[in-house]
């Protein structure tokens, strides 16, 4: 079948309506009209080749929500009409022990929504830019949060699940001091799921204007990150550190504010490197320096109740498919608050 969708022919070029096909639901399939899709920092690595393995077309986008509109003979968890969202994983082995575990992201055999291998035409994933995506049913997510704020909703498939997973890893709750450096998409997910798990937040910017925003989204404290002063005031203080950042950066400047056995976890992922931290302010407090990538299934179904519950939605400015190329620019200049979504109903051309 196919369907109108917003990609790019290769990594220097802007991205157009080009039309791709999606297979006809299998047995176990979900096929979905999207409704809305968010556009992830991930997203714009990738379009533009930043890091590295890009296939052309790149179809990206895996903060998708909508309503099933089919489903295969043997799916019983999904009826058509149904509020469903699908994330960053559209496969993955479903035997190892990562999966087992319900972790399928850290599989090994992970298929990502978007450039990975996979039998559909082209031969690699095709992203949420588009009107319908088919995904197996093991990967499809319930959403439980009132209609009206679907839009909103989007977010929490990527920007909530990859900032949950960690403070929920690192047992973020009441009594702990957490940090969320950079306000961005991530990031202001980040500063609301810690203070919905009742920890004392910090948040970090390198924005004096978001000073103001930031305590609106729930950080108790907000410290400009240039600001050598303001940084001192909160030395060898936090438990953990959840840094979102997409650009490399000075990773000392963080690891000195944690306590003993504080950890930072990094969930950004920049094109180049960071220069190496200095492996004394590790040792002098036992510290660790960490990674996240997204979350498994089972914990973004949890995720996505914990904050249909707790009223969480992200914050958002709803685009046009045609504005997906300004978007990117306004999100490399920081201008958004605090995550672009598509309205996928702009693709029908
Ligand atoms: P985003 O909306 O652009 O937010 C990033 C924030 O980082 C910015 O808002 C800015 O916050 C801060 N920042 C940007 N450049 C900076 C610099 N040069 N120095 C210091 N701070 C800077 O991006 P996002 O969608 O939240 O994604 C963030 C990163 O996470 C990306 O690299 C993305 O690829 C990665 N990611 C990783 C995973 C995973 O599984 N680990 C999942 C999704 C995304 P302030 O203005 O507040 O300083
Ligand atoms: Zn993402």
């Amino acid at each position: 079948m196919l369907v109108n969708a917003y990609g790019a022919h290769a990594g220097g070029r802007p991205l157009e309506p080009l039309q791709i096909t999606r297979r006809a639901p299998g047995a176990h399939d979900v096929q979905i009209d999207i409704a809305f899709c968010g556009i992830c920092h991930s997203d714009l690595h990738q379009v533009r080749a930043e890091w590295q393995g890009t296939q052309f077309p790149c179809v990206p986008g895996h903060e998708i929500v909508g309503r099933v509109a089919a489903v295969g003979a043997h799916v019983h968890g999904f009826r058509p009409g149904d509020l469903v969202g699908i994330g960053c994983i559209v496969d993955s082995c479903k035997h190892c022990a990562d999966c087992e575990d319900g972790l399928e992201n850290y599989c090994d055999g992970m298929i990502g929504t978007y450039n990975f291998p996979t039998p559909d035409a082209p031969g690699w994933t095709l992203g949420g830019y588009s009107q319908q995506i088919v995904v197996h049913e093991r990967y499809v997510l319930r959403i439980r949060h009132p209609e009206e704020q679907l839009a909103a909703v989007a977010p929490l498939l990527c920007a909530g699940i990859t900032t949950y997973s960690p403070l929920r890893h690192w047992n973020v709750g009441p009594g702990k001091k957490v940090g969320v450096v950079g306000i961005g998409g991530l990031g202001h997910m980040g500063i609301k799921l810690a203070h919905a798990l009742g920890a004392h937040v910090v948040a970090f910017t390198t924005s004096d204007a978001k000073r103001e925003a930031a305590l609106q989204l729930g950080a108790d404290e907000v410290v400009v990150s240039r600001n050598a002063e303001e940084m001192a005031a909160h030395a060898k203080s936090f438990d953990l550190i959840l840094n979102t950042v997409a650009a490399p950066h000075n990773l000392d400047a963080f690891l000195v504010l944690l306590k003993r056995d504080g950890t930072m976890t990094l969930v950004g992922a920049p094109a180049t490197a960071h220069d190496s931290p200095n492996v004394f302010n590790l040792i002098m407090k036992r510290r660790t320096l960490a990674g996240s990538m997204i979350g498994g299934i089972a914990e973004t179904q949890e995720m996505l109740d914990f904050c249909a519950e707790h009223g969480i939605v992200a914050d958002i400015e709803l685009v046009r498919a045609d504005q997906i190329n300004d978007s990117y620019e306004r999100m490399l200049k920081g201008d958004v608050k605090y995550r672009f979504v598509i309205d996928n109903a702009t693709l029908a051309g």
